[in-house]
């Protein structure tokens, strides 16, 4: 095939990776976890209450490869693997000498990269003798990924799912319950914790720490149960690496190598999925390829937060971590990218972007969506509202080489599409989207936990 026709580059079913990479492993001095109760570094027993033994394994590992479960491969290849996409329409309507490649990992019936840390997650649950999974959703992704794939092993689903979502995308809600889980407005009164909000604030819209918190006692409160988060953690982002190791060996398959990785960033996974492989060789210093995490202004964690030990939840049920934040308390405006809207950051994430290794930009939601828009008139695929900012950011980079004259190779992670949000298309069209408010950031105000270590 010519070069120029050359949209999409494949791999076979056989080259889907058979492993994972745990980052862990290229790491030295990673700070520990730690319990907000004892204030004291963090044991695989204070998270087995809530976490299977396989995934607590994995969360403190330091094997550099770890081999996917074959039911977990199994069900990857009802998506996987996804194509790397050249952005042909994207270049000729940029007028930029770049090249534009993005990976796809919306193509799923879940719409987003989640699906690839909610399969093993409730395989390794389903291991482990529990038979139901709760959890969170706020903008509803998560939701719909642990859904479908606790269908898949028999588990139950419980999702405590932000009231305002929850009345917002109601397709979201019948998604959920298409793959048989239950789905109930948070707060609900099925926990003493929504029951108290309910009592106490009776018309909150619900936020997700509230959920998280829910989803937490319903776990810890029942054997057969367990819970899962699909964000954060080392064990999801080390999931989501399937990600970046597909598209490693498809730019060997065309002979490249990009000069720019960029992903969007909430709470890290889809840019720990896409970016570690890339900066595995970058720590090892194999390469220089510049890596760029991408995120909200309405919750700019890396480009105005501190690093710091922090609660990773408002509940301080969750572990202490050291990480970016903007405080646990913090409470960002109502934006479009729903997953983009957490107070703290992934602490492998956090740590290369403290040492140098990560760049960090923060873009408003106008700006952001019009992006999309552009995107979905040049290539044909509405992008998440949260993958607009990698789809921002990338543009960025290729008006500056046209400005320069000069062709950079630049990749992103396309993390999901934006079928289930054309509301927020709606409003941008309809020339009634306000654009987000970047915050009054004060870090000398942020509430740190006290510990000594
Ligand atoms: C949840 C979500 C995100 C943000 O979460 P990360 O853990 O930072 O990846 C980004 N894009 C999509 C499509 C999402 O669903």
């Amino acid at each position: 095939m010519k070069e120029e026709l050359m949209r999409k580059v494949q791999l076979t079913d056989k080259e889907m990776p058979t492993q994972w990479y745990n980052i862990q492993a290229d790491i030295a001095d990673l700070p520990e976890y730690i319990n907000p109760q004892t204030k004291k570094p963090i044991t695989a027993e204070d998270l087995s209450p809530i976490f299977p033994p396989e995934i607590i394994k994995q969360e403190m590992s330091k094997e550099r490869y770890i081999d996917i479960p074959e039911p977990v491969q199994d069900i990857y290849h009802t998506y996987r693997p996804t194509n790397l996409h050249r952005a042909y329409g994207l270049e000729r309507l940029l007028g930029t000498p770049a090249k534009i490649f993005y990976k796809y990992e919306g193509g799923n019936a879940t719409g987003s990269h989640k699906l690839n840390s909610a399969v093993p997650q409730a395989y390794y649950n389903k291991l482990a003798g529990i038979t139901r999974l709760t959890t969170e959703t706020g903008a509803g992704q998560w939701g719909s990924a642990l859904s479908m794939a606790c269908c898949h092993f028999g588990l139950e689903c419980q999702v405590y799912m932000v009231k305002v979502s929850y009345n917002q995308k109601p397709f979201r809600r019948t998604f959920m319950q298409s793959f048989g889980a239950s789905v109930d407005a948070s707060p609900s009164p099925k926990t003493a914790f929504g029951r108290n909000v309910l009592a106490t604030m009776p018309e909150t819209n619900g936020t997700l720490g509230i959920a998280i918190s829910e989803a937490v006692e319903d776990a810890v409160s029942r054997k057969d149960t367990n819970y899962a988060l699909g964000s954060v953690l080392n064990h999801v982002g080390m999931h989501q690496t399937i990600i970046g190791l597909e598209t490693q060996k498809q730019f060997e398959k065309i002979d490249m190598q990009p000069d720019v990785v960029i992903a969007c960033v909430g709470g890290g996974s889809n840019f720990s999925g896409f970016a570690f492989p890339y900066l595995r060789d970058k720590i090892q210093g194999k390469s220089n390829v510049r890596v760029v995490a991408v995120e909200s202004s309405a919750c700019p964690t890396l480009t105005k937060g501190i690093y710091a030990y922090d609660y990773s939840d408002v509940g301080h049920m969750c572990p202490i971590t050291k990480m970016y934040t903007l405080g646990s308390d913090f409470m960002p405006s109502g934006v479009h990218a729903g997953g983009l809207r957490y107070h703290g950051m992934n602490p492998i994430v956090s740590k290369l972007y403290h040492d140098g290794y990560i760049e960090a930009v923060a873009y408003g939601q106008l700006d952001t969506l019009k992006a999309g828009l552009f995107f979905a008139q040049a290539e044909g695929i509405v992008p998440a509202p949260e993958s607009t900012h990698a789809i921002k950011a990338a543009i960025d980079e290729a008006e500056k080489c046209k400005e320069e004259g000069v062709s950079k190779t630049i990749v992103f992670c396309l993390s999901g599409n934006g079928y289930f949000d054309m509301y927020a298309y709606d409003a941008l069209l309809k020339g009634e989207l306000k654009d987000s408010t970047a915050p009054e950031i004060d870090t000398s105000k942020i509430k740190l936990p006290e510990i000594q270590l």
